[in-house]
């Protein structure tokens, strides 16, 4: 096994950076999806004598007439005589040859038609380096992230970002978020606790079914686009790698990665239990619909009463008579934000 070493401190396996082989196409052959639209692929983007491609029709997987037709006069322009097309036989090895440079790390997704490039080692390193180099994520989470990056590079040669919101996020970021886009207040969010990063494919490099080379977001949203929930795989072959590694998502937001189980962890119930151990007020919560309401002691100890939602507490509209309580609340928040490592889950 080779291993590249680069010069961020990062060691990256490139066992297997040539080429994902495919299994053998043609009569009598599996004909896996993914193996023939890798052939359609190549013999797209490779030119016949003529300057043009061997494939023009929109690549699907299958060995239809069209693809048995391509193949025929690709063989035929160089002279192979073989049929079923093994993995290291002449017909691949000479397509491979044909393939112009910048095509080199053409590759498809296993058990997908999503045909794409291979990142660099380089571009790994990138990402990894960021993430190590970060100091505001909880260190189990932070190498659990890394290891992810590491791993999707060296099993699908493809580099996973954290996206440009996606690091940890202030209690004030998360009150300039439309409830649309998330019911969690100030607080109420694994990512300010440095336990959830979004982690998604910015630059994703795919080919579309017409040849089309295509630049991605975080999101695939173009893939997304095109391919509809085929587009899944992408997802699910990240994901497949963050469950092993005991990572969690959130049923509703695919970049989302965190550290807790959603269902094991109640994010109002965590932030009571933190305010109460970084300040000096009681608290309690209860959840109507989806949003918290929050009731407190005042730091009176005596009786509880209703303060208001988290949104309500930062932007400094808690529901007591005096603006300096509703500064006082205000200040409890922040402190636990100052104190956001010693967060932990509650139930
Ligand atoms: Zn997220």
């Amino acid at each position: 096994m080779r291993q590249l070493r680069h010069g961020l401190g990062v060691t990256l396996c490139v066992c297997s950076l040539a080429w994902a082989l495919p299994a053998a196409v043609g009569e009598g052959a599996a004909n896996a999806p993914e193996d023939v639209t890798l052939l359609q692929a190549m013999l797209r983007v490779v030119k016949g004598p003529g300057g043009r491609p061997y494939v023009s029709f929109r690549m699907d997987g299958e060995l239809g007439a069209g693809t048995k037709l391509a193949l025929a006069a690709f063989q035929r322009d160089n002279k192979i005589v073989e049929s079923p097309v093994k993995p290291e036989g002449p017909t691949w090895t000479a397509l491979r040859a044909a393939l112009p440079g910048a095509y080199a790390g053409l590759r498809v997704l296993p058990g997908s038609r999503i045909v794409y490039f291979e990142a660099t080692a380089a571009e790994a390193a990138k990402s990894i380096y960021e993430i190590e180099s970060y100091g505001e994520f909880e260190t189990g989470f932070q190498k659990q992230i890394v290891e992810m990056v590491r791993r999707m590079y060296e099993e699908h040669r493809i580099v996973l970002w954290i996206t440009l919101t996606g690091w940890r996020r202030a209690f004030g970021t998360q009150a300039t978020i439309s409830r649309r886009a998330s019911w969690a207040g100030p607080g109420e969010s694994t990512h300010h606790y440095g336990r959830a990063c979004d982690l998604g494919f910015r630059d994703f490099r795919w080919m579309d079914a017409g040849g089309m080379v295509r630049t991605d977001t975080d999101w695939l949203e173009k893939m997304s686009r095109e391919l509809g929930p085929a587009s899944w795989k992408m997802w699910k072959a990240r994901d497949t790698i963050a469950f092993s590694l005991g990572l969690f998502k959130i049923a509703w937001e695919g970049v989302h990665l965190q550290a807790v189980e959603d269902e094991r962890v109640n994010n109002a119930r965590s932030l009571v239990k933190l305010l109460e151990k970084t300040g000096g007020m009681k608290w309690e919560v209860e959840t109507k619909g989806r949003v918290a309401h929050y009731r407190c002691d005042l730091g009176r100890g005596k009786g509880m009463v209703p303060v208001g939602t988290a949104q309500e507490i930062w932007t400094g509209r808690a529901l007591v008579g005096d603006a300096a309580m509703r500064k006082a609340l205000r200040e409890e928040f922040e402190k636990a934000e100052r104190n956001w490592r010693a967060w932990e889950a509650v139930e």
